[in-house]
């Protein structure tokens, strides 16, 4: 993308009409550190750098400025402003002793009339010059988008943790007390592998993110099997929020592959949600349905339901609504795992209904 032989080849063809039209231009010496001009001043030439380097930086804020490219023997600049006739829009400074060539708005306008070629050979390189900065533009952006999604998934882990921990700090209490009986015990250490085995998840689940992994394994895992451990795993936390879940259709006893930590997120928002929206508690019910190639899982709460108007949006990223803390990311994470697992969500609004959330995975067949 970066040519550099554009510009040399319209400095080349300059010097050349220069002579022929016996224009005598400038030669202008700085050193290293020196101003050669500043963003805000007269736009009154263009300067070829003969020998020596000079950078080109603009101010982003009032105190500080942002360098955008460096220039070196052979190239040119400065010609922005002779061509639209406004003020400098950045500054140029000699990154080391430095010989130019200057050559007036007026010069250069009128070698510009005689000579076809001289303005081709200026298209040339300026539009070239456009392509370069488009490309480090969305290189820019690409990254910067990463950083800010990084940065919401870290809010939305860190808004996460604090279920686990205060589940780990209950069961830790259960387990300390003199009273506790051995099974007691028991049970609270496997609450408490349980929460640490879910927190390390989602921590990786932070670097896939932060490393931009696509990587998605999957094992054979029993479905039903599988739901059992879910429903173990949120039963305390929800029946402290007075929320109970309740299974109204067979879970089909089924093998295929899952990878099931990461399908673990998808039960754990939607129950969170669930319980987000119902502050005094109530009951989520959950359905299975089997096809020859998936199974889908609706899971229903006895909520207010949506709004109008949002159900198109729930799965857009950072999509929120009526929530202090949301982050809008969780059903857009949910929508990524079940794609990956051959699946798709969706929400419906049905009429004197709570919230209905479906999805399928994929039997993998
Ligand atoms: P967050 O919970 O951080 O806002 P989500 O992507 O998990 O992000 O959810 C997006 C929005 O969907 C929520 O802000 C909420 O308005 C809506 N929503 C999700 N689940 C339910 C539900 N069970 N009942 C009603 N609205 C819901």
């Amino acid at each position: 993308m970066n040519d550099p032989t554009a510009r040399a080849s319209f400095v080349s063809l300059l010097k050349s009409e220069l002579q022929q039209q016996r224009v005598t231009p400038l030669i202008l010496e700085y050193k290293s550190g020196d101003v050669i001009f500043a963003e805000g001043g007269p736009g009154d030439g263009l300067y070829a750098i003969l020998d020596g380097l000079v950078r080109i930086s603009a101010f982003v804020s009032q105190s500080s400025s942002h360098p955008l490219c460096e220039f070196a023997s052979g190239d040119f600049f400065g010609e922005m402003s002779i061509i639209n006739q406004v003020p400098r829009s950045a500054s140029a400074i000699a990154l080391r002793d430095s010989q130019l060539l200057f050559v007036s708005r007026e010069q250069v306008m009128d070698l510009m009339e005689r000579s076809p070629p001289l303005v081709f050979a200026l298209l040339h390189a300026f539009s070239n010059r456009m392509r370069e900065t488009n490309s480090n533009f969305v290189q820019t952006m690409l990254e910067s988008e990463r950083l800010s999604l990084l940065g919401s998934f870290a809010r939305s882990i860190v808004h996460d943790l604090k279920n686990p921990l205060s589940i780990i700090l209950l069961a830790g209490d259960a387990a300390a007390s003199e009273r506790a009986s051995a099974s007691l015990r028991e049970q609270a250490k496997k609450r408490m592998h349980q929460q640490v085995e879910r927190l390390t998840h989602m921590l990786n689940e932070l670097l896939r993110v932060s490393e931009g992994s696509t990587q998605h394994s999957v094992e054979p895992v029993n479905f039903a099997a599988y739901i059992a451990e879910i429903l173990d795993e949120t039963r305390e936390e929800l029946a402290s929020k007075n929320v109970r879940v309740e299974v109204q259709t067979a879970v089909p006893d089924l093998v295929f592959p899952l990878n099931s930590r990461r399908l673990n997120h998808v039960f754990f928002n939607l129950f969170g949600n669930a319980a987000d929206i119902m502050p005094d508690g109530g009951v989520i019910t959950i359905r299975f349905q089997q096809t020859e190639r998936e199974i889908m899982t609706e899971v229903e709460d006895s909520g207010p339901g949506f709004p109008p108007g949002i159900v198109e949006k729930l799965f857009t990223p950072f999509f929120t609504h009526g929530k202090a803390s949301g982050t809008g990311l969780g059903l857009s994470i949910c929508k990524n795992i079940t794609e990956d697992h051959g699946g798709r969500i969706w929400a419906k609004a049905e009429a004197g209904r709570g919230a209905i959330f479906c999805f399928t995975l994929s039997l993998g067949n």
